[in-house]
């Protein structure tokens, strides 16, 4: 089945609940041959990777063979030279490669890099919306408040909410936070940004799962009620069990209706999110037809469902920012198979454990102290922290501790109980968080790089 016979590039959604997992396999691969056929004649990077290893595109017939064939693509490639992974235009067909929108991802050396979508990409976006949408239950009677911050550069959160609201037929409101710089004053401040939820009575609320508390719990304290609340969408940060109790818990103090939390997984370098159906059972492929999603080894071999491993994404038909196998940065278990909720079919993530890091073993326990670490940066009232593992004099126990300094000098209630809850949600495990003074972290003037880690334990 050569692509030209395909009457069209997407399945129907009834042609992927409960399907065959095979046939969307075979759907894929030929996407993905075709996919290849672009890249070898239009991609600056994999063109010159290609002719450099004399790979035969055309001998590429699977996700198998492609394994075999093609290297990985790690962030750290990417981001080093990101105008390079940008297909260069058709001559024939110049109107698909315009550049439509472009959202960054952030660097590792703190330059962010350009991820474009071109014409042609931005309708397949505006797809996995609707698709996203349909998972999560949300339909054109949903009145959305999009509660993600104006960020310094183009980001996806802030972005697409509002698209995924004009593909639905829905209805958006969004909060304009933000601690972004600007000459105009477009932002708005918390207590406004609350007032702003409780006058639009939103059904969905959208955005980064601490803020999100924090809005409602605010509402809770100035008694405010948004009775058609039902769904919490969330990403951008981990939403372990203890958070998401705090989110139901609060919710349901202003809220008339019963309220489910759909968490999702997201990247700058897919434009879309996997999301939680409506049922949870893991973190689902929207558009098997645009991406696949898969695990593998550390030799960049596809592992079967249910061993956990590397998560790539592969896309299958962009015309923009184009990545073939490329890491996400995260071990996950998949499962290709239909989903016993909802039927699904294109890919779930069955467990996300977390971001690929440094461990330490803590109690008995594998400690993802990057994970952690990620979190505390990606906190914007920390002004520094450190994080250290000692061993309790009395007890002879580890226990693992966290000292931060925040720009206020302060550290609310509420922004303890919520950091408390995530920071046990990401270690497993209880710490202790501690308010302390800048210089007690780190001296600047003793000229040291600071140490935002540190192992005390005497075994180590
Ligand atoms: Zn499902």
């Amino acid at each position: 089945m050569a692509i030209e016979d395909l009457e069209q590039l997407i399945f129907r959604d009834e042609q992927i609940i409960n399907a065959d997992p095979a046939q969307v396999l075979c759907f894929q691969e030929q996407l993905m041959k075709n996919m290849l056929q672009l890249i070898a004649k239009q991609h600056p990077v994999y063109r010159t990777m290609i002719a450099a290893k004399q790979i035969e595109i055309l001998d590429i017939k699977s996700f198998a063979d492609l394994d075999e064939a093609f290297p990985v693509t790690t962030k750290e490639e990417f981001v080093a030279t990101p105008m390079s992974y940008v297909l260069e235009a058709d001559p024939a067909n110049q109107k698909d490669y315009l550049n439509w929108d472009v959202t960054y991802t952030a660097g590792t050396s703190g330059v962010p890099a350009p991820v474009f979508q071109s014409a042609y990409d931005f309708k397949g976006v505006l797809f996995a919306h609707l698709r996203m949408a349909k998972l999560r239950g949300m339909d054109r009677t949903d009145t959305i408040f999009n509660l993600y911050p104006l960020a310094p550069y183009p980001h996806g959160g802030w972005i697409r909410p509002s698209q995924a609201a004009a593909v639905i037929g829905a209805s958006a409101v969004v909060g304009m936070s933000g601690s972004t710089s600007s000459s105009f004053p477009v932002l708005r401040r918390f207590e406004e940004v609350v007032d702003l939820v409780a006058a639009s009575n939103p059904s969905v609320v959208w955005g980064v799962p601490s803020y999100v508390l924090k809005v409602l719990r605010e509402l809770e304290k100035n008694k405010v009620q948004i009775p058609r609340l039902r769904l919490i969408n969330v990403s951008g940060e981990p939403c372990g069990p203890k958070l998401r109790a705090h989110l139901l818990q609060s919710a349901q103090h202003v809220s008339n209706l019963p309220v489910t939390v759909s968490d999702s997984l997201g990247a700058t370098e897919m434009q879309f999110s996997l999301v939680e159906c409506s049922g949870g059972f893991g973190f689902h492929n929207p558009v098997p037809e645009i991406a696949r999603l898969s695990v593998i080894d550390h030799n960049g071999i596809e592992l079967p469902d249910g061993i956990a491993g590397k998560l790539q994404v592969t896309h299958l038909n962009r015309r923009g920012t184009v990545l073939i196998k490329y890491l996400l940065g995260d071990i996950a278990i998949m499962d290709q198979s239909p989903c016993p909720g909802c039927g699904w079919t294109g890919g779930r993530i069955i467990k996300h454990l977390g971001r690929e890091g440094k461990f330490v073993k803590v109690r008995g326990q594998m400690v993802n102290t990057q994970a952690i670490m990620d979190y505390l940066e990606s906190l914007d009232y920390i002004l520094d922290y450190k994080v250290s593992i000692s061993q309790d004099v009395s007890t002879g126990l580890d226990q693992m501790s966290v000292d931060l300094a925040t720009k206020t000098g302060n550290l609310s209630v509420d922004d303890r109980t919520t950091l408390l809850a995530q920071l046990s949600d990401l270690a497993g495990l209880r710490l202790k968080v501690d308010l302390v003074e800048l210089n007690q972290i780190w001296e600047p003037e003793a000229g040291m790089k600071p140490k935002r880690f540190v192992d005390l334990r005497i075994a180590n």
